[in-house]
């Protein structure tokens, strides 16, 4: 995301939350008011429908660009299968805390959010067995018009993989290279009315609520910065010490660059060269290992982004006052951590595709227009741990293959 934009979804987020606290104080004709309320939320759809529609392009390209471009997945089994175990494995128990704590210290719960929930649409809930079967798609294109995002992710992994296993595929790579360029230049323009969307969201949102949420908010930041260091602490720093035989002082040194690379650009994608460079260089993991676990981890493993979304799940649902049931957790796990491999590694995704496990537990959009006020530092956040993680699982992978 540039600077400018950054700075602009600040003020339409601030200038939203002035308007709408300003709007709930002060008593306006019932019927100016109103089509104040109607335009907010006229602005505010525009956003939310674009949003919508971006989401399954962005899963479909970027997953099969992203398989199709990993060299010789074939050759590299092994260690293929060994990386995309491990970085599963560390997004789910990364989406575990962030219940867990999201549960315990449960932000948004017992503010009075008036939202007629009748208009929610809350699907009757799957089994797991269910959940399971349901994402193989019995027809993928079928799945790619209902947005079915499950069936999505698994059938864009085959397809990616059986573009990088077929030898005469250039042109077919390449091409979905420049669509996936394309469908985030899409993206970047969509996001240039960010602040507008925002703001009348926002101020809709606090004309109708007050100000209890801003409070709540504030909890959900600091709880998701919370997280996100608790998975460093019991997670990654464990198994890098013990498992991977390195002194965490070194770790940290060794990976400075690209974690301070990643922190400025939030992009786990862009610090590709320097996170390999680290590695290689200061942390002693084979080229062979790192060319294939780095690309693959800034493609597929997002612990910071499935540590965001599930808070931010729990969060909304709580704002709203929707009970979630257990069916609804176990759709979050595997909703986020799907959603998290079909995030791109470029600022901001992460949020977007927020979207994806919201609709999956019947939870409503608008939620992502609260939270991502206060997403850019912790994009920033997150995509250092998410760097972390792509720097621990080469590290295993490269100790395990010595
Ligand atoms: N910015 C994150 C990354 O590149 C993705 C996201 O959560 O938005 O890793």
């Amino acid at each position: 995301m540039k600077k400018g934009l950054t700075k602009n979804i600040f003020y339409g987020f601030f200038f939203g939350i002035l308007l709408g606290i300003t709007l709930s104080i002060v008593k306006l004709p019932n019927g100016f008011e109103n089509t104040i309320l109607d335009f907010l939320n006229f602005g505010g759809d525009v956003f939310l429908k674009t949003i919508k529609m971006l989401v399954v392009p962005i899963v479909f390209f970027s997953i099969v660009n992203g398989v199709a471009n990993l060299n010789n997945i074939n050759s590299l089994g092994r260690i293929g299968f060994k990386s995309i175990f491990l970085y599963l494995t560390t997004t789910f128990l990364a989406i575990t805390i962030s219940l867990i704590l999201a549960n315990f210290f449960n932000p948004g719960k017992g503010v009075n959010f008036n939202v007629d929930t009748k208009s929610i649409d809350i699907s009757d809930p799957p089994s797991f067995l269910e959940i399971i079967l349901n994402i193989i798609p019995s027809n993928p294109f079928q799945s790619l018009v209902n947005g079915e995002m499950l069936q999505v992710i698994f059938f864009s992994i085959l397809l990616g993989s059986a573009i990088s296993l077929l030898k005469k595929n250039s042109s077919l790579k390449k091409n979905f290279n420049d669509l996936n360029d394309v469908v985030m230049k899409i993206l970047s323009i969509v996001m240039v009315f960010a602040p507008i969307g925002i703001f009348c969201l926002i101020s809709k949102t606090f004309a109708t609520q007050g100000l209890s949420s801003i409070l709540e908010l504030f909890k959900y930041f600091i709880l998701v910065i919370v997280a996100l260091i608790t998975h460093l602490l019991i997670v990654y720093l464990p198994i890098i010490k013990f498992y991977g035989n390195i002194n965490i002082l070194k770790f940290f040194s060794g990976l400075k660059d690209a974690l301070i690379f990643s922190f400025s650009t939030s992009s786990s994608s862009a610090t590709i060269p320097i996170t390999l460079s680290c590695l290689k260089k200061n942390l002693d993991v084979k080229d062979n290992v790192a060319s294939f676990t780095v690309p693959l981890g800034a493609t597929i493993n997002m612990d910071g982004t499935a540590i965001m979304q599930g808070i931010a799940t729990i969060f909304i649902s709580n704002l709203y006052g929707i009970d979630l049931i257990l069916s609804d957790y176990v759709s979050i796990i595997l909703t986020a951590t799907l959603a998290s491999v079909g995030t791109a590694g470029v600022p901001g995704v992460g949020i977007i595709m927020l979207g994806m496990v919201l609709g999956q537990v019947g939870l409503p959009l608008e939620g992502i227009a609260i939270v991502m006020g206060v997403d850019r530092f912790l994009d920033m956040l997150r995509t250092s741990l998410n760097i972390s993680g792509d720097a621990m699982v080469s590290i295993v992978v490269n100790k395990s293959e010595n």
